[in-house]
């Protein structure tokens, strides 16, 4: 029997404060604690050969891929060609691989034709062990949202145990992926140059990047925080798994980062595929295919901004700075007044708002993403006086 296990996109959960974590997608039935939630989490498992020569699925020869057809028909708005859209998927899967010595990716494109099972029913007709499709509202009423911008659905084996990825065995049950399948909202329009962004289309290797995390088994960090892993209380650090005991040491975490890949939210801009990896992304990789060869790469540390203010009215703003001093001094530096001395309002990792209204209130709230710190910009205003709006809002990441 196979059990297919579906991921959303939108979710919506409060902001907690604590460290940064991870969280897999895990098990159906609930875990009793988030360590028995990594412990049985589906992943895929280990194979003697490839899918291609053997016919077993798993990560043997690769994790083999197939790109649908109807990807190169969605709309790209910057005229990119068949060969680049493939090339871009390509290079977010070896991205998710990078340093990682039994998790790569295979293109068997042409090779396999893409398919999604219903197979949950057979082992046949599965596609490649992991299909890319663009999809319309009409094939995937999913879409017919068109906030979602994609899809992934994996289809899992239950086993008694599974030998893992660095040698040993499972605690007990365990789910083996069998099947991943990734859709892309084909109602939207994408863009692969970042010089060419538009807000209203999608940057596709950023979304790419995303939908890979659930096809490895990553959850979103922001679904289901009881789950939220992490080894201390520390935002944005490296989270270092031990690689024969991925679960040893790690403690719940309610936080998670706006920035990691495998965060569902703020799909739209090119900040995922600048940022790449973060310690979160890679500490969940790495929990759930251990290994005590995976080499490490130095990943991007979490970024500040910094928000300044003076009386009359003058802004001055900071993002990307590699330090708290360094973004406090950005933003006094760009906040330049005549007469008027600039003070700085907020430094922070995430997300930043300000809210005013017309009568000189203001109020502002930093947050893990920009929504939720806009909703308590305007509460903290309010407090304040009526009818406050956000008046500006930046994440220090992007
Ligand atoms: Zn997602």
């Amino acid at each position: 029997m196979i059990r297919f296990c579906l991921l959303a996109i939108l979710v919506l959960t409060l902001d907690a404060l604590a460290a940064y974590g991870f969280v897999v997608e895990g098990p159906r039935e609930p875990a009793a604690t988030a360590s028995d939630h990594l412990d049985h989490a589906p992943r895929w498992g280990l194979s003697t050969g490839s899918m291609l020569d053997t016919g077993e699925r798993g990560l043997g020869g690769g994790l083999e891929y197939a790109i649908d057809k109807s990807i190169c028909e969605m709309r790209f708005i910057d005229g990119s060609t068949c060969a680049q859209i493939e090339q871009s998927l390509r290079d977010a899967l070896d991205h998710w691989g990078s340093g990682h010595p039994s998790l790569g990716f295979t293109d068997i494109t042409g090779r396999v034709e893409p398919n999604f099972p219903l197979a949950a029913l057979a082992d046949s007709g599965q596609g490649a062990e992991i299909d890319f499709f663009g999809a319309t509202a009409r094939d995937f009423p999913i879409f017919n949202n068109a906030s979602t911008t994609g899809y992934t659905l994996f289809y899992e084996r239950p086993q008694a145990s599974m030998v893992l990825t660095n040698g040993k065995m499972s605690k007990g049950p365990i789910g083996r992926i069998e099947s991943a399948d990734v859709r892309f909202n084909a109602g939207l329009c994408y863009y692969l140059d970042v010089k060419q962004a538009v807000d209203t289309c999608v940057h596709f290797p950023s979304l790419v990047l995303h939908e890979i995390s659930h096809a490895l088994g990553i959850g979103h960090p922001e679904d289901n925080v009881r789950y939220n892993l992490d080894t201390d209380r520390l935002p944005g650090n490296e989270i270092p798994i031990n690689c024969n005991a991925p679960a040893e040491g790690l403690i719940v975490s309610f936080d998670y980062d706006g920035a990691a890949l495998a965060h569902g939210q703020d799909v739209q801009g090119a900040g995922r595929w600048k940022r790449g990896m973060t310690w979160d992304d890679v500490a969940a990789r790495d929990a759930l295919y251990p290994d005590c060869r995976i080499e490490r790469i130095e990943r991007a540390l979490p970024r500040w901004g910094a928000f300044a203010l003076a009386a009359n009215g003058t802004l001055g703003e900071a993002r990307l700075s590699k330090s708290k001093d360094e973004a406090e001094a950005e933003a006094l530096a760009t906040c330049q007044t005549s007469g008027d001395t600039c003070r700085v309002v907020s430094s922070f990792n995430g997300c930043f708002a300000f809210a005013s209204n017309a009568k000189g209130a203001f109020g502002h709230a930093q947050a893990s993403r920009s929504g939720h710190a806009r909703v308590d910009a305007v509460l903290a205003c309010t407090e304040a006086g009526e009818d406050c709006r956000v008046t500006h809002d930046f994440c220090a990441y992007e």
